[in-house]
């Protein structure tokens, strides 16, 4: 038997014991709704080897193979991408008993986190640029006595640290309780030649819900796409600087919230999607950390201590850091420069 009649043997062996939905729905054709090109997930996910079924029928539809596994939620904004909520731009479908998700989310959101692209250049990732949400007159969220931009500034200086331990070169858009404008902001991250982008804020919930709790990571929403929670609106916005390195931003904003949850066991309030002044104006990948919600009794409790935000900018730092091993060129770990070669020459 030849090893490829093997494989599709095995593969129908497979399909035929998870319900055969992967080999029906992938002669499917791709489907038209709501004004979107939508793929059923089946379809897709044949193409690059996942196996997939209802783990519900009509509401929940898992894609899967020995190092992914996305599962996908009818009528929902979110897909979980190996154990991280992320925010799609358009809700996932049932179409005739297939799951369908939007063509546009495959390509911006779903197949960047599958398969990240690498950068051309291995030295790029060098200087960082610090964002401490608020300050000066702008408090930020303020639950009794304490002000949001009060521990954004602590939290930015504890991950300053991590980041120069790390080795890289970091700046930051305030180091004292000032007042600062957005524009700057991104302003002073353009100007400083910044390889990367991290503002940090508290969250806080509108509507005195105290129960919400978790870190939530944003970056730029792409182009034809609206923000999450921004019900439809805002779709037609066109390109800002920001959308020249979403990809990129996606995938940091994805490594940092992971990072986030799988370290301190914290409810994933996922990677989302927004058109902050500083995601859209700033000429790098950049990102936007909620790091936890001050209305939750509990939370706000740990963001209030030393301990815990060092805890926070050590997970945020090691986010950034699976960031650049994944973005990097792999040959650069095994390849020794070229310099260290002809040292070795001279000495002989
Ligand atoms: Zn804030």
């Amino acid at each position: 038997m030849s090893l490829a009649f093997w494989l599709r043997i095995s593969a129908f062996t497979w399909a035929l014991a998870l319900g055969a939905p992967c080999l029906r729905a992938s002669a499917a054709n791709t489907i038209s709704f709501n004004g979107q090109t939508y793929v059923p997930v089946a379809s897709w996910a044949h193409t690059h080897d996942l196996m997939c079924h209802w783990v519900k029928r009509g509401d929940l539809f898992e894609a899967a193979n020995g190092t992914a596994r996305l599962i996908f939620n009818v009528d929902s904004h979110y897909a979980d991408i190996n154990g991280v909520q992320v925010a799609l731009s358009f809700p996932v479908a049932d179409q005739k008993g297939a799951a369908c998700v939007a063509r546009f989310d495959l390509d911006k959101t779903i197949q960047p986190l599958l398969f990240p692209p690498r950068s051309a250049d291995p030295q790029r990732l060098q200087t960082i640029c610090l964002d401490p949400g608020h300050g000066g007159r702008d408090t930020g969220n303020r639950v009794r006595w304490h002000n949001e931009k009060t521990y954004t500034l602590w939290l930015a200086l504890d991950l300053r640290d991590e980041l120069r331990k790390a080795g890289f070169k970091v700046v930051l858009t305030r180091t004292r309780d000032e007042y600062v404008d957005l524009a700057s902001r991104a302003a002073l991250a353009n100007s400083r030649g910044a390889d990367l982008f991290v503002s940090l804020h508290f969250n806080a919930t509108v509507n005195g819900r105290d129960e919400v709790q978790g870190p939530e990571t944003y970056c730029i929403t792409p182009v034809g796409a609206s923000s999450t929670n921004a019900r439809g609106k805002g779709a037609d916005r066109g390109p800002a600087p920001g959308n020249r390195h979403q990809t990129q931003s996606l995938l940091l904003a994805y490594q940092v919230e992971k990072s986030l949850v799988d370290s301190l066991h914290l409810d994933d309030r996922g990677v989302r999607r927004a058109r902050f002044e500083v995601l859209r104006d700033t000429r790098m990948p950049a990102i936007l950390v909620e790091a936890g919600y001050m209305t939750n009794p509990e939370e706000s409790q740990k963001i209030y201590t030393l301990a815990y935000r060092r805890s926070l900018a050590r997970a945020i730092a090691a986010g950034i850091m699976a960031y650049k091993n994944l973005t990097s060129p792999a040959i650069s770990t095994t390849t020794p420069p070229a310099r260290k070669i002809s040292k070795v020459r001279q000495k002989r």
